[in-house]
């Protein structure tokens, strides 16, 4: 027989009750109001109510990426949105600098080859960020200027490593290098402070279902007037990508082809909710209960796998397994006996670390759910651990509490 499947993801034959805890980095616990937008009937994505919808989602996102510039919204996974980013930008041979950061900034770089570009991808061990010292380098050697993009992945989900987008930025200018710059934030934007204008971002992809709190099935491409220009002159084929007509349509609120309404209901949920809270105060939120995380790991006495503190992930925590234990039959326990779905190692981490996603609609008491069925994993997969992880994180979060409180700045809607 089938196991029963409700909203228990469970390998346990029949229903466990209470919430199952989904604890990977994506996709994150979708907030009931978003749900409640999402339940709504689906209109004529042709008609003028629809076009009221498309400007207020529009307008929300300049906000969340923090530009001016166009955003565009395709139904599509995150790898839609990674593509969409090479293929309105550059021509078949071009060179691209990348960085191996991880799973996610190999598969950016997999992409890149099967358009026939020219990745060069400067190596990593998969435990610190991008260095902007080595792109510096790399671009500074590029005196024809044959690399045509820079594509960052800021936060590098099967790691738990943030790269420095900012200095990444300065290190392109002292370059004095035109290339254009991509990076990919799907999984920090709403979660880890991000400027698309700012930062002179060329090309920023993301994906609905982590910060943003959605279901998966949208992705997004914050696009710079420079990156709107040159794709005017790009050879690669494209169609059900094209910037072109999604801008040109957008204009008047509408879709070159059927947008996903109900996803766009929800958007437009998402982004109040996190307007309401104040982009500040989300990224706080983050970035203190990533804190507690990792007092907890570190009681435990386990590895982080980021190695860099000032490149911890506010998003997610990969904790590197003891050796000789595999992360995969930890997760399982977990599962079977908390209802809690970990995130696993991917790609070379594979059994080798789990991930603890704490992005998204979440707050202290979920956390402290999270971690003690962690804990009680530990002990029951007979993992070599410390005890008190839970205890460090609860005292860290009881010792911040009026401070964090105190620091919360006015909501950004009146
Ligand atoms: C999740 C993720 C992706 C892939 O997105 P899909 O929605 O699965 O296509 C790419 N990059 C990063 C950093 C991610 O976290």
């Amino acid at each position: 027989m089938q196991p029963t499947t409700t909203q228990q993801d469970t390998a346990v034959e029949g229903i466990m009750s209470g919430r199952h805890f989904l604890q990977i980095p994506g996709p994150t616990n979708v907030p009931e109001r978003i749900l409640r937008a999402i339940d709504s009937a689906t209109i004529d994505h042709r008609g003028p109510g629809f076009s009221q919808l498309t400007m207020e989602v529009l307008d929300g996102l300049g906000k969340i990426f923090k530009t001016s510039q166009p955003v565009v919204i395709f139904p599509a996974s995150g790898t839609g949105a990674w593509e969409a980013a090479l293929v309105n930008c550059l021509s078949p041979g071009d060179t691209v600098l990348m960085c191996e950061t991880g799973h996610f900034a190999t598969g950016w770089c997999n992409l890149a080859q099967r358009y026939n570009l020219r990745p060069i991808f400067i190596p990593g061990d998969w435990r610190h960020g991008a260095d902007p010292k080595e792109i510096e380098s790399r671009l500074s050697e590029d005196a024809a200027h044959q690399i045509k993009a820079v594509c960052i992945v800021h936060n590098e989900t099967s790691t738990g490593v943030t790269s420095r987008v900012a200095d990444i930025r300065a290190a392109i200018d002292r370059a004095g290098h035109p290339a254009l710059f991509m990076v990919d934030t799907i999984s920090s934007l709403a979660s880890i402070d991000y400027r698309h204008d700012e930062w002179g971002v060329d090309v920023t992809v993301a994906g609905s279902q982590k910060g943003l709190m959605l279901p998966p099935g949208l992705s997004f491409n914050a696009v710079s007037d420079k990156a709107l220009k040159v794709s005017e002159q790009a050879k690669l084929p494209r169609s059900y990508w094209n910037w072109a007509d999604m801008v040109q349509t957008n204009k008047n609120g509408f879709f070159p082809y059927t947008p996903a309404t109900n996803l766009l209901y929800g958007l437009r949920e998402a982004i109040a909710m996190l307007l309401e809270e104040g982009l500040n105060n989300v990224f706080a939120r983050h970035a203190r209960l990533a804190e507690a995380t990792r007092c907890a790991v570190r009681t435990w006495g386990l590895d982080i796998l980021c190695l860099n503190e000032s490149e911890y992930s506010n998003s997610l925590t990969a904790v590197l397994m003891p050796n000789g234990y595999d992360a995969d039959e930890f997760r399982r326990v977990v599962l079977d006996n908390f209802n809690m779905s970990l995130g696993n190692g991917l790609g070379r981490l594979a059994g080798k670390v789990f991930r603890v996603g704490h992005l998204g609609d979440f707050n202290e008491l979920m956390l402290a759910g999270s971690l003690s069925g962690v804990e009680m994993g530990l002990e029951l997969a007979a993992v070599p651990h410390q005890k008190g992880g839970v205890q460090a994180a609860l005292d860290f979060l009881a010792k911040t509490a009026a401070t964090h409180n105190k620091n919360k700045v006015a909501s950004e809607v009146a």
